[in-house]
């Protein structure tokens, strides 16, 4: 029976690079999505095809009550394994969002709300779910958790978005903090810090061509892809990465 592996944010991007790799190396994968159902069950039929035991699951992380149904009906949809426990033994928190370019001076609180809601408490509320499942404390068999940050959390992104990389710093630290707490009980938590990456996440911030733009100033010259993220994410996730945690990896091509 293949573990199970949660990914959230798999609808496109760095998410669906992971879903598709996890699954190609032997996970069964729960694919998370917030708004764009065409586009996972287009995803969840790729997948399928290829072989792959795979299901989309719609819940916003920023809503912690959602978040509880969403790994219930994931525990629900795989069943249980052998053993009786949940086959869950992986989850990815990719689901994150920014906004468009703008000062401190210039944020709300709407916007800040959002922000910290979806890339730092959605975590959290994933990773809490995922421990109560994968800690030998909880009666579970162990696992892995990888946690999506960003290079910005060490440039601070002044002028574009200082609340996104405080949030993703704030992932840093979370990574770190959950490894050791939960490092004797068989669930290693590790982070990766992507730099400029090309998906849809520009667009979304209002710099569609920010990836391309970018590329001539960073040091390998060109931006990187989603699924060169995936692989550094996956093989954290799995035994070779047997001794890894609490280690946050830079995945930006010297940036
Ligand atoms: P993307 O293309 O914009 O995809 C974001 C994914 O997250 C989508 O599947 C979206 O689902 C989902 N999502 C958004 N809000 C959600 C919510 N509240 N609940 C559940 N799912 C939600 O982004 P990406 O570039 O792949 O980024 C993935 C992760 O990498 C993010 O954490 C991002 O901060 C990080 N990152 C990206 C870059 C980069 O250059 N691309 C660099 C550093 C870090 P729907 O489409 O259904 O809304």
């Amino acid at each position: 029976m293949k573990p199970v592996l949660l990914v959230t944010g798999a609808s496109r991007g760095i998410g669906r690079a992971v879903a598709e790799l996890a699954a190609a190396r032997g996970w069964a994968v729960a694919l998370n999505y917030a708004r764009d159902e065409r586009a996972a069950a287009a995803l969840v039929e790729r997948l399928r095809a290829a072989g792959a035991e795979t299901a989309a699951f719609r819940a916003d992380v920023a809503d912690d009550a959602a978040v509880v149904r969403l790994f219930a009906t994931v525990d629900a949809h795989f069943g249980a394994g052998p053993d009786g426990r949940s086959r869950l033994r992986g989850l990815v928190n990719n689901a994150g969002v920014v906004d468009v370019a703008a000062r401190v001076d210039e944020m709300d609180a709407a916007r800040l709300q959002r922000m910290f809601a979806v890339n730092v408490f959605g975590s959290f509320a994933c990773a809490r779910e995922a421990v109560r499942r994968l800690s030998t404390r909880h009666g579970g068999a162990g696992g892995a958790i990888v946690n999506v940050s960003s290079a910005a959390a060490r440039l601070g992104s002044p002028g574009q978005y200082v609340d996104y990389a405080a949030a993703k710093a704030a992932i840093d630290t979370f990574t770190l903090g959950l490894a050791r707490e939960v490092a004797a009980e068989g669930v290693r938590v590790n982070a990766v810090r992507p730099g400029i990456i090309e998906t849809d996440i520009h667009a979304s911030g209002g710099q569609p061509d920010r990836a391309r733009e970018l590329a001539p100033q960073l040091p390998m010259q060109r931006a990187g892809t989603a699924d060169e993220v995936a692989r550094s994410i996956v093989w954290l996730l799995s035994d070779e990465a047997s001794y890894v945690t609490g280690a946050v990896l830079d995945v930006a091509g010297g940036r």
